[in-house]
């Protein structure tokens, strides 16, 4: 589904990315963990565009991912992403938030775009906060609605950069859910995360990254319970 070659970023003279190759098949989970800094923003943002490659080839779906105009908006389309800090419109309500995207880039009609928002607010659990605004919802709720939102464009990747870090520990569990329902679903995910539980739960693959290289991958019962390399074994001192 993505397929990432010899990916290189530079940020000025800081090579912040270093030859990333990495496979994700369709329907599956792969978790991104590492030290902060180590370049897994990044690496997602090159991912959707949001960040320019400084070199390497990144195909969606068997297609180079396009780097401008209308091509560039399927892909943002196409690759849904979740951020740390939600980026709802503070002055809409949830569902127009929602409803926004579909209208406008893929061309549905009102009553298409909140049928179908209210579906996903329900899949979510927050069918009953449609018509509030952001600032009236928990973080938990804030987030589940960016998660409603991404899903409106009917994705076929979701990348979610830290979704839960933002959050107050009570609502932790309640995103991690929607995104373990959703991995179940067989949505394809790519998720930067330092909640190592939800790797072990729902990760079919953990990619560790240090100083802009994937240094280990493998599966979380492997990875966690015996990493190859040392960087890995530190981290995970550090961490578990
Ligand atoms: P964290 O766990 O703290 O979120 P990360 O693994 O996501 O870290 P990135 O945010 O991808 O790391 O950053 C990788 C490197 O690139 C860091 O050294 C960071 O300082 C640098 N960097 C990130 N964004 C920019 C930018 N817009 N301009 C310059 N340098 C940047
Ligand atoms: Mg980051």
């Amino acid at each position: 589904m993505i397929q990432v070659k010899g990916l290189n970023k530079w940020f000025g003279e800081h090579h912040v990315l270093r030859d990333i190759d990495l496979d994700v098949a369709r329907g599956e989970v792969v978790v991104v963990v590492g030290p902060s800094g180590s370049g897994k923003s990044t690496l997602c943002r090159c991912l959707n565009r949001l960040e320019p490659a400084g070199s390497g080839d990144i195909l969606v779906d068997g297609v180079p991912a396009p780097v401008e105009g209308r091509e560039l908006a399927r892909l943002r389309a196409d690759v849904g992403m979740v951020f740390q800090s939600f980026n709802l419109f503070q002055h809409k309500t949830v569902l127009e938030n929602i409803v926004l995207a579909p209208m406008k880039v893929r061309g549905e009609s009102r009553a298409e775009a909140e049928a179908s928002a209210r579906e996903l607010l329900a899949r979510v659990g927050i069918a009953e906060q449609a018509g509030k605004l952001p600032a009236q919802l928990s973080g938990g709720q804030q987030q589940r609605a960016a998660i409603a939102r991404a899903l409106a464009m009917r994705p076929k990747v979701m990348l979610f950069d830290e979704p839960t870090s933002a959050l107050d520990p009570e609502m932790v569990g309640e995103v991690l859910d929607v995104m373990v329902r959703l991995a179940a679903d067989g949505m394809t995910m790519v998720v930067v995360t330092h909640e190592m539980g939800f790797a072990r739960r729902a990760a079919d693959r953990v990619v560790f990254m240090d100083a802009g290289q994937i240094v280990e991958t493998g599966e979380p019962g492997a990875f966690f319970e015996a990493p190859r390399t040392d960087r890995a074994r530190d981290f995970l001192a550090k961490v578990l």
